[in-house]
């Protein structure tokens, strides 16, 4: 299993089977073909990826920061893109390779997609755990 590391104000961060919470359910949402190895490897191949700092109104399920503190609002880091697809298999992402020379319009004119997911990938800034989250998009 292949994991993706960066770095946000000095700490470490890993995307790594291990660090996903609700695997299961995860795997069971993701679009046929986009697995945990393949959205790795759609982070590996980005030259600048920049996971932003985003703040929920629920607190990280593992490690519950902000909860004793009544913060109204959590803190976590996320990094989201795009993921294509036909009968709901997997196609392509925007940040596949590929996609450098296509587009989401050209490619739904052609029918080789039919639909489109943003897929956000959500870590907790103190423990680093980590759940990805699947919303179809109005297309
Ligand atoms: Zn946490």
């Amino acid at each position: 299993m292949g994991k993706y590391t960066f770095k946000f104000d000095e700490n470490l961060y890993s995307i790594d089977i291990s660090n996903c919470l609700d695997y299961e359910n995860i795997k069971n949402n993701l679009p046929l073909g986009l697995t945990h190895e393949e959205i790795i490897h759609l982070l590996k191949q980005q030259k600048n990826i920049e996971f932003d700092v985003s703040y929920y109104d629920q607190a990280c399920q593992n490690c519950l920061n902000g909860v004793a503190e009544k913060s109204k609002y959590f803190k976590f880091l996320e990094y989201y893109f795009y993921a294509f697809t036909k009968n709901n298999k997997y196609v392509m992402s925007n940040i596949s390779e590929e996609y450098a020379n296509t587009s989401f319009n050209k490619m739904l004119k052609n029918r080789i997609v039919d639909n489109s997911y943003i897929i956000s990938i959500i870590v907790c800034i103190k423990c680093g755990k980590y759940s990805i989250e699947i919303e179809e998009c109005e297309c």
